[in-house]
């Protein structure tokens, strides 16, 4: 059974980290199968390693099947998967275009921004968690969870992206909830030492 892990929280240092390449795979499908269903589990689109206290470069994604409001409070994310990706050592090769959208973050609970820029289409040359080479072309929404995922793997987070005036109101709009996450983040931390 794969095991929902502990979300990271802003605050936490491993956040802000560059994860380091992975070269060695034994334990990569495992920590794979494990990010899918912690994402599954907090509902997200897509979870990097870092966001689980894994400094290494692999993240996670998904596509979900849309569903009437109405049905979406019953059925449950995971049988709504349309695709996932794992995605072990990714780099962009190509991009092209801009788009600015809304995006948020497991690690950032209730905070979002709809000014982030990104470029619209990417190329992505990576592994899988086997450390097989694959390539993924994506634009527009799935090029934006691409390219969300792997800033975090050079401790980038989504609000770092928007133009300075935004971003300073971000932090300031959001002052007090991100407060409270950096307060939590330590607590956890406290814990884990333990
Ligand atoms: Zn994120």
């Amino acid at each position: 059974m794969a095991e929902v892990l502990p979300i990271r929280l802003y605050g936490d240092p491993v956040l802000r980290k560059k994860a380091r390449p992975v070269t060695d795979f034994s334990g990569i499908p495992r920590l794979a199968e494990n990010m899918l269903e912690t994402m599954f589990e907090a509902g997200g689109v897509g979870l990097a390693g870092p966001q689980v206290g894994e400094a290494k470069r692999i993240f996670v994604a998904a596509l979900y099947q849309d569903l009437p409001e109405e049905e979406e409070e019953r059925v449950p994310l995971k049988k709504r998967v349309k695709e996932t990706f794992v995605m072990v050592n990714p780099r962009i090769t190509f991009a092209e275009g801009e788009a600015v959208g809304t995006e948020g973050c497991l690690s950032l609970p209730g905070l979002y921004s709809d000014d982030v820029p990104r470029k619209f289409r990417v190329r992505l040359e990576y592994q899988d968690e086997y450390g097989n080479p694959k390539v993924l072309e994506a634009e527009d929404y799935l090029a934006r969870i691409v390219q969300h995922e792997l800033d975090h793997l050079e401790g980038i987070l989504f609000f770092d992206r928007l133009p300075p005036p935004l971003r300073k109101q971000f932090l300031e709009e959001n002052r007090a909830e991100l407060a409270r996450m950096q307060k939590e983040a330590k607590a956890f931390l406290r814990e884990l030492a333990r």
